[in-house]
């Protein structure tokens, strides 16, 4: 059973009813100049590590602006460093971006299907006089590029004859020279103020087997070599990318020009998502999950699509999130309460209302007979009844409440259940403490009360003002629940940002709280794993992966306000 309340895909999946930025108004000038008639996208992941909310934010806009201007998003895994890469994340990466609601039809794409053709793009530069192969070790060549100020020196292979360049790149190729012993090198310009320009690497020599080209490649192209020609050899209108690789977009450029190849992509950057109290990056990400920090690329407090998915966040939230925050060319931190509103945002109408207890205390109802139980019905949504109906929450004698909602000596302005004063019981009757059951060390274990016949539903007969209203569950009726409550995974609000300081030291050491005696309503017996409810008062949950009728498992989503800010402000 699924219980949720689903809103079209059509109408969530649209970056926006057009809320307007640079991207789209350089689209919409190329379309109205002709330059281009459909709009071609792709997101570029490396297959090194699981995606990430960061990730989120650029799928949303590749394949958004595609699907929004009828055109097409390819999806192409950027798979040249046979080091880092794997085939667990090529699937998880399919995986995440369908669950995100996205689809590349036919167009799923490797760099590494490129391999001949970015070869043979290679010995055209060099039959060019554009690209020479370069003896010098990394040291040497690193150590000669200069500085902003500085420009670089000229290495002694650089003048290489044409024969000469060829015959040495055919023979990288065939595996003749050890690892690190040459590269080949674009002939640019080693003065240009911008250091990329200065004879970058295009290839060089890593023998390491590749997942999907096993041992056939001892050669390997370099990032900004492949990236552009991948672009260009897939038809690629609009090659969107963070900012990081501005200074990178002159050599995109001098490439593709240098080959002249007739499609010539247009790179254009935008500023990465940041996101308070977690991190997206890859590499930190992996050390988290190889280290043990977490459970796992899916532990729902990671940041990762796979996280999340497990945590509870819905597909539409993260899209909801992407479309709010936008996009611009500004690098920012963007608060973690701004992503916790998108998901309360798009729960609400949507997850069902019921009672779970996270934190039981027994209350005995002394005048109420000891083998009656009374049904109250109440809606799954109070606000919209006919939405999903109702369901028949028993009650009985033992009750069970949330031990916060007592206080044995209240502090000020405690409206809920303290001895002598009296508190509704959502949608059942009244009640009034008149004892506590303490163990021998002082701890409360049961609360006396006595409850007001004449306040059937919750109210009082008499009018009378009742301020606190609490949610229970029947004690004999409810049914054992483990909860999984999750804060932020860091403490630090800007993690890995300060100088000396380990981000691993940064975690907050109370990211995860696990309740294994809480109490859900008897309603819940058929509950399925992904299923969502909201628990009054508590927050949203969802039935873990690992939930099965006899041990359920709720993963709490997030909690119905964002109680982290009062905190900071205490
Ligand atoms: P990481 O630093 O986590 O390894 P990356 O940029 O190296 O990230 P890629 O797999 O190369 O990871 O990223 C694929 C695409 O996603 C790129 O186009 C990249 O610009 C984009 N991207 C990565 N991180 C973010 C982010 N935080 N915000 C927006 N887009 C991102
Ligand atoms: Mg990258």
């Amino acid at each position: 059973m699924s219980n949720e309340v689903n809103s079209t895909p059509e109408e969530a999946v649209s970056t926006s009813p057009h809320a307007t930025n640079f991207i789209r108004n350089i689209i919409e000038e190329d379309l109205a100049s002709g330059k281009h008639t459909t709009v071609v996208t792709r997101f570029p992941p490396e297959p090194n590590g699981y995606l990430h909310i960061g990730h989120a934010k650029a799928i949303c806009l590749d394949f958004g602006l595609a699907k929004d201007y009828g055109g097409r998003c390819h999806l192409r895994m950027d798979d040249t460093n046979p080091e880092k890469e794997d085939n667990e994340y090529i699937n998880s990466i399919q995986q995440d971006v369908k669950w995100l609601g996205f689809d590349w039809g036919e167009n799923m794409f490797f760099a590494s299907s490129y391999f001949e053709q970015l070869y043979q793009f290679a010995e055209e530069l060099i039959r060019k006089g554009k690209a020479y192969v370069d003896d010098s070790s990394a040291e040497e060549i690193r150590a000669a590029r200069g500085t902003l100020t500085e420009p670089g020196q000229e290495s002694p292979y650089r003048n290489r004859s044409v024969e000469e360049n060829l015959d040495l790149f055919r023979r990288m190729r065939a595996g003749e020279f050890e690892d690190g012993s040459r590269v080949l090198r674009a002939k640019i310009d080693m003065a240009h103020p911008n250091i990329v320009m200065r004879d970058p690497t295009l290839y060089r020599i890593r023998r390491k087997a590749h997942a999907r080209t096993g041992n056939a490649w001892v050669i390997y192209p370099m990032y900004d070599f492949t990236h552009c020609l991948s672009d260009s050899i897939e038809g690629i209108t609009h090659s969107l990318c963070t900012l990081e690789f501005e200074n990178n977009r002159p050599l995109y450029d001098w490439v593709l020009e240098q080959l002249d190849r007739p499609c010539r992509p247009r790179q254009i950057e935008f500023a990465r998502l940041n996101l308070e109290s977690t991190i997206v990056s890859k590499r930190k990400l992996l050390q988290l999950v190889r280290d043990h920090h977490v459970n796992g690329w899916d532990d729902p407090r990671m940041p990762t699509l796979a996280g999340m998915r497990r945590r509870g966040y819905t597909p539409e939230s993260i899209r909801l999130f992407c479309e709010r925050i936008g996009i611009s060319k500004a690098e920012t931190w963007i608060a973690w309460s701004e992503f916790e509103k998108a998901v309360r945002d798009d729960l609400n109408p949507k997850v069902p209302r019921v009672m779970g207890v996270l934190r039981p205390l027994k209350v005995i109802i002394d005048n109420y007979p000891e083998d009656k139980t009374e049904y109250f019905e109440a809606p799954y949504f109070p606000d919209d009844p006919p939405k999903m109906g109702e369901r028949q929450v028993p009650f009985t004698k033992e009750i069970y409440i949330e031990q916060d909602d007592f206080m044995e000596e209240p502090i000020p302005k405690f409206f809920r259940l303290a001895p002598g004063k009296e508190v509704r019981l959502r949608r059942a009757y009244i009640v009034k403490c008149v004892g506590v059951d303490k163990d021998e060390n002082g701890n409360i274990t049961a609360v006396h009360c006595t409850y007001d016949p004449e306040s059937r539903g919750g109210n009082p007969a008499d009018g009378r003002k009742i301020k606190g209203t609490l949610h229970w569950v029947s004690a004999k009726d409810s049914l054992k629940a483990e909860v999984r409550l999750y804060d932020r995974l860091f403490a630090a609000e800007h993690p890995a940002c300060t100088e000396g300081v380990d981000f691993i030291d940064e975690l907050n050491p109370n990211s995860l709280e696990v309740l294994s005696e809480a109490r859900v309503e008897a309603s819940m017996a058929n509950t399925q794993a992904g299923d969502r409810f909201q628990f009054e008062r508590q927050g949203y949950f969802m039935a873990d992966q690992d939930s099965t009728a006899d041990h359920l498992i709720f993963n709490r989503i997030v909690t119905l306000k964002d109680t982290w800010a009062k905190i900071n402000k205490k």
